[in-house]
């Protein structure tokens, strides 16, 4: 298993899903957009080797481009991994134990009321 890089993801890849989950490594040989990635991740002083990987969560629509014949998904050269700060605005401070069963007005699917 691999994990997302980004702070507050848990998001993995397991060896044998490369098919419908595509995840992104860093652009090691392109150091301004390497910054960005590394400010996104919410690491401090993380140094991200050729195995360091993103999900595509992280990335907005506009970030993909489509290659014609193999209709694979691909991640445009300049795209940054810019949906990371509401990842880890959803993550709760204070949140209720996962356990709670005394929730009655939280449905299963985690929507309030
Ligand atoms: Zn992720």
């Amino acid at each position: 298993m691999r994990y997302c890089c980004v702070i507050g993801c848990s998001n993995a890849k397991a060896k044998t899903d490369c098919r419908d989950k595509t995840f992104f490594k860093f652009p090691l040989k392109d150091s301004q957009l390497l910054q960005l990635w590394l400010k996104n991740t919410g690491r401090q002083g993380f140094m991200p080797s050729s195995c360091s990987i993103i999900c595509p969560e992280h990335f907005e629509e506009n970030s993909y481009t489509t290659r014609q014949f193999t209709k694979r998904r691909l991640l445009k050269q300049e795209a940054v991994p810019i949906i990371v700060s509401k990842t880890l605005k959803q993550i709760p401070k204070v949140g209720l134990p996962p356990s709670a069963t005394d929730g009655n007005n939280m449905q299963p699917d985690g929507t309030k009321q």
